[in-house]
Parts: structure tokens; C-alpha cells; sequence
């Protein structure tokens, strides 16, 4: 009888493109998944360590599972593997092994190819398996490929790590240093994907944008830029995104791609953090406000449509109301078409969690609603001049009501539309006629038996 694998994702993309390499790796061991822990023989929790309390939300999920397995035992049941995989495994693996004797595995993001291996090692000798290192060989080299692609759109991580060394961010130590997947294996993956059915693909890394692939035929390095242009060329692939990027790293290359490939996407994530410089210089961005603007300018000149989203972080330590307020100015001067923020808290083991804390939890809520209400605004604007124009929607899933399909506007917007189910799957034009704070209705623009034509 098949084993049963129960992964649970937090966090980022990044985590989700893992847990779905990590059921591919063990497909072949017999493993098929399942979204129930409590029929699994093994229970991957693939952890996040960005957010307050990571290790705590392990400790809690790992004695759940403790007891599972207990009443599972008492009742002459199958065993039940736990392994802790993703950022806290990395950051926290020594720890989680002493504080939680029923984690029989612990695995970094860099060296979950090796979970076969560890999980016969766990299987043999409970609590010898513990692997966080940054391997020198790339785990992509030891990965299967990819079994499946749900609905039209694919993730494929193509850079991980990072050298930015923001002062608040954990990133750099628990997923190492800048290394990018060579281009011939990035465009492999990318045909592949397309033959099982994404059209659409998101390029995940952390610092995606100071991706810097080995070129096919040797040579300097590809720029994303670059490589946009040769993904744009695979059969199948009708549009490319990236996240996450960092504003120091969008070189003329990249710039310029967004005004000459009409498959790359006008929609960018990228993060900001704060309006204001000293802040910025605290968090050690290595950018100011006004370089950030004139980002936007130069991006807006390439793609005019060009629609951008953020993440910001309220209450870094010294904040100050006038700082904020920089803040502010800046969300609402951008215009986002979305954003993330956050209070800020501090992650162990970073710079910034040697600053004095000095905002009370008060004033940080207080100030992370107006910054959230500017950013809702912007949205909302955003949603609202989308009404009355004709746009092309990746159409993939049912909607609420009978005879609607949803599918994603060019700038990641959910639009539900009269379509027939025989059309999922293909790019159509919608003209919008209705906006809501996170989706778009509207009506095919052409007459459904010429838009399947
Ligand atoms: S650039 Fe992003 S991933 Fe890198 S340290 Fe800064 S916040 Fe973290």
C-alpha cells in the first residue's frame, strides 16, 4: 500500500515551489500526498522564519504531531515520521532536535535533496538526522522534475539566497549566499512546465533580480533581463513574472525588458520597506526614497502601464512620527496597486535585533492601519480605473456561479467573467466592467464562439 506524505507550508512562494519538489523527490519512494496529518506516515512541516514566534509555531505543530503518533501507536497504528524542513530548520535546527525529541528529521532549504537519505537514516537511528548545511553540490542537480502543474501557472525558483543583508532579514543566514540555477537548466524546467500546461510562470528567488546564470554557451553570465527574452521564446509560455526583487538590482537590462516583452508581465513586486532615508540606512536597504522614485519613473517610462506592489515595515527601531510619515507621502505618491506590511519585531541573530525596540505595540498598530488604509486606497483606485478597459485574462478555475470563470488580469488580479468551461485554459480579452477591493468582473470582449475560435 502506498506511504502517505503530509506536507505543511508556511511562508513565501519559495516554500511552495519546495514543498512541491520535496513530493516529487519521495514520489518515487512510494509517497503519494495527502492534506491530512493524521493518515500520513510522514509529515513534513516546511517552515517559515520570517514572522514573530516561527520557532514557537513549530514547537506547537510538532506536539500535535507528538500526539498523533502516540494515540496512533497505542492503537497498534502505523508510525509517523516528523521531519522540519524550510528557514527555521535552518535557523533553529540544532535547537528544534533538543527541544523536541519527537522531530525525527531536520532539513535546510539548501539540502532537502538528501531527504531520502535521511529519512532511511531517521528510520534506522531516531535523532542522527540533521541536515543544515549549504551543500557545495546544487540540489537541483539531485532533484526529479516536476510531476505536475495545477491550473495554468507554475512557480520555477531559479536564484535562492542572498548577500543584501538587510539588518532586520534572516534570509542571509538561513538561505546563504547569492547563487543563481544556470540558463539552459532554468530553460529545461521552463519547456517542461510548459508541456504539462503552465502558460504562465513566476521566477522565484529572494533576491530574483540579481540572477546571474551561467550562459549556455559560456561567456559572461545571463541578467534576468536576458533570460526573460529566452523564456519568452519557449513554446507554451505566453507570460513570465519575478519576485522578489530588490530595487538595487533592476539593472537597464531588466528595464528595458519590460518595455520590449510584451510576455513579461506589467506587474512588479517591489519592496520598499520605509520612505524615509535614515530609516532605510538603518535597514541597510543601500537605497533612498528618491532613488526608489526614480526607479518607478524609469520603469513607468519602459511599460506606462506598469502596475507595482511593495512591502513595507512600520515601527523599525528610532522610527520616528515625521520618518512615518515619509512613509506615507511615499505609498501614496507610488500609487500601489497592492502592498504588504508589516510591525515591525525583530528576527533573532539580526543586527536589528541589537537596536533598542523602542515603539510601543500601540504606536506601531496605529501606525501600520493609516499606513494600510493609504494602501487600500491605492488599490482601490488602481481596481477602479481598470473599469472600461479591455484587458487579456488567463482564464484557469470555476467561478461562484454557474456558467463564470475566473482568471488573472496581467497584474495578478482575480477577474470572474461569463465564460464558457470549455474555454479554461486560454488567454481572452475581457473588458472590465466592474471593480471590488480584490477582483474584477467583466464580459469577453468578443462573442464566445469567435474567442474560441
Ligand atoms: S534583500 Fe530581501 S532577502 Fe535579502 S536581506 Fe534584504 S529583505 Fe532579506
Amino acid at each position: 500500500m502506498a506511504k502517505k506524505l503530509c506536507i505543511k507550508t508556511y511562508g513565501c512562494q519559495m516554500n511552495v515551489y519546495d514543498s512541491g519538489r520535496m513530493a516529487d523527490l519521495l514520489a518515487p519512494l512510494g509517497y503519494a500526498t495527502t492534506d491530512e496529518a493524521a493518515e500520513a506516515d510522514l509529515v513534513i512541516l516546511n517552515t517559515c522564519h520570517i514572522r514573530e514566534k516561527a520557532g514557537e509555531k513549530v514547537y506547537s505543530d510538532v506536539g500535535r504531531l507528538r500526539n498523533l503518533r502516540a494515540e496512533r501507536m497505542a492503537a497498534g497504528g502505523a508510525p509517523l515520521t516528523i521531519a522540519v524542513a524550510g528557514c527555521t530548520a535552518q535557523a533553529e535546527g540544532e535547537e528544534i532536535m533538543r527541544r523536541a525529541p519527537a522531530v525525527d528529521l531536520v532539513v535546510g532549504p539548501q539540502a532537502y535533496h538528501r531527504l531520502p537519505e535521511l529519512i532511511a537514516r531517521a528510520h534506522r537511528s531516531k535523532g542522527e538526522a540533521l541536515d543544515t548545511e549549504f551543500p557545495a553540490e546544487s540540489k537541483f542537480d539531485h532533484l526529479p522534475q516536476q510531476s505536475r502543474v495545477e491550473g495554468t501557472a507554475a512557480f520555477l525558483t531559479i536564484q535562492e539566497g542572498c548577500d543584501k543583508f538587510c539588518t532586520f532579514c534572516v534570509v542571509p543566514y538561513t538561505r546563504g549566499a547569492e547563487t543563481s540555477r544556470p540558463v539552459a537548466a532554468v530553460l529545461a524546467e521552463a519547456a517542461h512546465l510548459a508541456r504539462l500546461g503552465a502558460q504562465e510562470i513566476t521566477l522565484l528567488g529572494q533576491n530574483v533580480n540579481a540572477y546571474h546564470g551561467e550562459a549556455p554557451e559560456g561567456g559572461a553570465p545571463w541578467s534576468l533581463g536576458r533570460l526573460a527574452h529566452a523564456l519568452a521564446e519557449v513554446p507554451g509560455i505566453a507570460r513570465i513574472r519575478y519576485t522578489t526583487s530588490h530595487p538595487r538590482d533592476m539593472d537597464d537590462e531588466l528595464i528595458a525588458a519590460h518595455g520590449t516583452l510584451p510576455a513579461l508581465m506589467p506587474f512588479l513586486h517591489l519592496p520598499v520597506q520605509s520612505g524615509a532615508d535614515r530609516i532605510l540606512e538603518a535597514m541597510n536597504r543601500r537605497h533612498t526614497a528618491d532613488d526608489y522614485r526614480r526607479l518607478v519613473e524609469r520603469l513607468r517610462q519602459a511599460r506606462p502601464d506598469l502596475a507595482l506592489s511593495s512591502d513595507f515595515i512600520v515601527g523599525f527601531p528610532g522610527e520616528s512620527e515625521k520618518e512615518f510619515q515619509a512613509t506615507l507621502d511615499l505609498a501614496a505618491e507610488i500609487g500601489f496597486a497592492q502592498a504588504y506590511s508589516f510591525k515591525y519585531s525583530p528576527r533573532p541573530g539580526t543586527p536589528a535585533s541589537m537596536m533598542a525596540d523602542s515603539l510601543s505595540e500601540d504606536v506601531k498598530s496605529e501606525r501600520l492601519a493609516r499606513l494600510q488604509a493609504v494602501i487600500a486606497d491605492g488599490q482601490r483606485r488602481f481596481n477602479d480605473a481598470c473599469v472600461g478597459r479591455t484587458m487579456p485574462v488567463l482564464f484557469d478555475r470555476p467561478g461562484r456561479h454557474e456558467g463564470q470563470l475566473i482568471g488573472r488580469s496581467p497584474y495578478m488580479q482575480a477577474v470572474h467573467a461569463e465564460v464558457p468551461a470549455a474555454l479554461s485554459g486560454r488567454i481572452l480579452d475581457v473588458t472590465i466592467e466592474s471593480a471590488h477591493p480584490n477582483s474584477l468582473g467583466g464580459r469577453l470582449a468578443a462573442d464566445p464562439a469567435e474567442a474560441a475560435a
